[in-house]
């Protein structure tokens, strides 16, 4: 792979380092980041590490107004014997120009990325906790930064990378969760840009969860915006029903967010023999399925908790527990594989994990 050149201008005062063993989502920050200028006429130019620290942008830059923008998720493990591996890191930068061209936002060198990411990651590379379960979040960006109020694509935009250590998303055992459907609002419709990791879809769906949250659900499973019965995600995870022992996702339909764990699930799936269909499926079909007692398991795929077992749908006023509200042996035992190749703990036969 080529290497990016890039100018690194390092931090003259290093950060006080959260304590790894309690780290909240999100929260703290490297010593670096990576940012790159694209000017329409001009291309990519200036790649640079420097120390991590706030942006100046023009009130008027078309982030702010218009929603211009595209972000990513990965992760970084440490592995027993100190090695950096990161899980299909390029499936995020094909996705990161998936969105980009739905945004009418410049293509992104997705080789000269992924060089900038695995250079940052080395020189804050200390910041990687070693804990079981931890790891380092990786967070790509990009952003329009072309000040003028007219709506049409910028002429000028920012990539950045910004790394945050995360903590074990399961601290006491992997407890399932209680997920109200919702029959509202939508997250996003066909044609949209649901399939776009972009702003909107998460300013969007923030009211939603904010309601579940209130009546004591962690989040909501989105239905689809045309007729309100085909489930699309649950929160901002895609989601997997087991079905009398035959494993069932949403089919991708332009609203869906293409997930690389979701796409990981399958191809595993797959390999163990295990009954795996993309497809349609309505909320009345799962109804039917609990009625019949034939709704064996039902479970979220992401970065952040690679699965998250769902233990309760309300639906219409009326629960509809999962596996007594207990993870399923399936949950686990994906939770286990996919975790495990992720942290270099088991073997990965599918040439998922790429050393740095
Ligand atoms: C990022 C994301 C996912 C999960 O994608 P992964 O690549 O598995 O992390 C699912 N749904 C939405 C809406 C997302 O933003």
């Amino acid at each position: 792979m080529k290497e990016l050149k890039i100018d690194v201008t390092l931090s003259t005062e290093k950060k006080q380092k959260p304590s790894f063993d309690n780290l909240e989502f999100g929260k703290s920050f490297t010593d670096h980041m990576f940012v790159w200028n694209y000017t329409e006429g001009k291309g990519w130019h200036d790649a640079r590490i420097i120390p991590y620290q706030p942006i100046t942008l023009d009130p008027a830059a078309t982030v702010f107004h218009y929603g211009q923008t595209v972000f990513e998720g990965l992760k970084a493990y440490l592995t027993k014997d100190e090695q950096i591996l990161l899980f299909r890191p390029d499936e995020n930068m094909k996705r990161f120009n998936r969105s980009n061209d739905r945004l009418c936002m410049p293509e992104l060198d997705e080789e000269g990325a992924l060089s900038a990411l695995k250079q940052l990651i080395q020189i804050d590379r200390e910041w990687i906790p070693s804990g079981e379960g931890t790891s380092l979040y990786i967070r790509p960006f990009m952003i329009a930064t072309e000040a003028f109020l007219g709506v049409h694509p910028a002429n000028s935009y920012q990539f950045m990378i910004i790394l945050s250590p995360v903590g074990a998303y399961y601290k006491e055992g992997i407890n399932p969760v209680k997920i109200a459907v919702e029959s509202e609002y939508v997250r996003a419709v066909a044609g949209g840009t649901g399939n776009a990791k972009t702003a909107g879809n998460y300013a969007a769906s923030l009211k939603a969860s904010e309601i579940a949250s209130e009546n004591g659900y962690s989040q909501v499973l989105w239905l689809d915006g045309r007729e309100n019965q085909y489930i699309e995600e649950v929160g901002s995870m895609n989601v997997f029903f087991k079905i009398n022992g035959e494993v069932i996702t949403p089919e991708l339909n332009g609203s869906i967010l293409e997930g690389i764990t979701r796409k990981s699930i399958i191809e595993l799936l797959n390999y163990m023999n295990i009954p795996v269909v993309e497809r349609r499926i309505s909320i009345h079909e799962i109804e039917q399925a609990y009625r019949d007692g034939v709704l064996e398991e039902a479970f979220g795929t992401g970065t952040a908790a690679v699965i998250s077992p769902i233990g309760e749908f309300l639906w219409k006023n009326e629960k509809m527990a999962v596996n007594n509200g207990e993870i399923g042996p399936l949950s686990q035992k994906l939770y286990d594989t996919l975790t495990g190749i992720q942290n270099g703990t088991k073997e990965d036969p599918f040439g998922w994990s790429v050393q740095i």
